[in-house]
């Protein structure tokens, strides 16, 4: 299967969890994958942790994407970290609004000196010279849109803003996937939408999440899962078999490039890449 892959990782919060980040992004670096994205928390000690966690997907070998959010920052400040990422050697950027710092439930409003719109912020790294630049996609729309057309306009207004391509949130039903991206072909929305594969390593924990996110889990899906909370083991079998089959159906109606959510661990992912024949070089003897 000709299949693109990436990666994405967080910043982990302690030692312990980046000497797991840093394991995992040596096992995943061995299936090269074409660039591992680094998620972004605003704030102080967030943010030095963001860097820490690029500094370690660098220093792994990847091609990497650096995730950065509008919120709660002056621009003066975003543009800083711009500018860090470019003496990182960092070249890809994954441009995002943020969720307001109470939670997704939370209104949202844009710091009054900051990017009014992901759209803004899309442009200014444009202009710093960053040579990609990802922005986010909905297949179930935004939990605060208010239509599914209102997020294809904010869509627009990024590709517009010179956006190379988008990644979507987590879905697990491919058609919703299809759908949005035949909707945004109408729209005039050229730019590749990959998709965001998410393993499910716990089905409570995922399904927590999903919801905050607005995703839904098929019962065609969540079935599979049934009776298998606290076997590891087991859920580990079912969530690469899902992950792939989902990954091969998309690969089978053109999609080239699939962007895995992998939680900074390495397992999930080299299993479902394993079932799609995607495997770690040897290392050199
Ligand atoms: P936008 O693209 O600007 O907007 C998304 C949608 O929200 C729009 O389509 C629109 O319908 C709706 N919307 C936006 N503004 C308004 C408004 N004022 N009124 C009504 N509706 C509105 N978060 C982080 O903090 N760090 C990360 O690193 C990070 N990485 C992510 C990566 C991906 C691939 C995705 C899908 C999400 C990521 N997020 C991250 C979460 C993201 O910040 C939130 O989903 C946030 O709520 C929206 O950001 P956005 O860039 O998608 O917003």
């Amino acid at each position: 299967m000709s299949i693109r892959i990436s990666f994405e990782v967080f910043p982990p919060k302690d030692a312990a969890g980046l000497a797991q980040l840093t394991t995992a992004l040596a096992r995943l670096q061995r299936l090269e994958p074409w660039f591992v994205s680094v998620t972004y928390g605003a704030g102080g000690s967030s943010r030095e942790r963001s860097f820490e966690a690029i500094h370690a997907a660098v220093t792994s070998g990847a091609t990497v994407a650096a995730h950065l959010t509008c919120v709660g920052q002056p621009v003066d400040e975003i543009d800083r970290v711009l500018d860090e990422y470019t003496k990182l050697g960092v070249e890809r950027v994954v441009a995002l609004r943020g969720d307001p710092p109470d939670g997704v439930g939370a209104p949202y409003r844009a710091h009054p000196d900051g990017y009014q719109r992901t759209a803004d912020l899309v442009a200014a790294a444009k202009r710093r010279g960053v040579l990609d630049v990802a922005v986010s996609a909905y297949p179930e729309r935004h939990p605060h849109s208010p239509s599914d057309d209102h997020d294809l306009d904010v869509l627009a207004e990024k590709v517009d803003a010179g956006a190379d391509r988008a990644i979507t949130q987590m879905f697990f039903d491919n058609d919703l996937y299809f759908r949005l991206v035949e909707r945004a072909r109408h729209r005039g929305i050229a730019i590749p939408v990959a998709p965001g594969i998410f393993p499910i390593h716990s089905f409570p924990a995922v399904a927590r999440f999903a919801e905050r996110c607005g995703a839904s889990i098929p019962h065609a899906v969540a079935d599979r899962f049934a009776g298998l909370d606290g076997d590891a083991a087991a859920t580990h079998e079912v969530a690469a078999d899902v992950a792939t089959e989902q990954i091969r159906e998309l690969a089978a109606n053109g999609v080239d490039h699939v962007h895995m959510y992998t939680l900074n661990r390495s397992e999930l992912a080299l299993a479902v890449c394993d079932r799609l024949g995607i495997r770690p070089l040897q290392a050199a003897s």
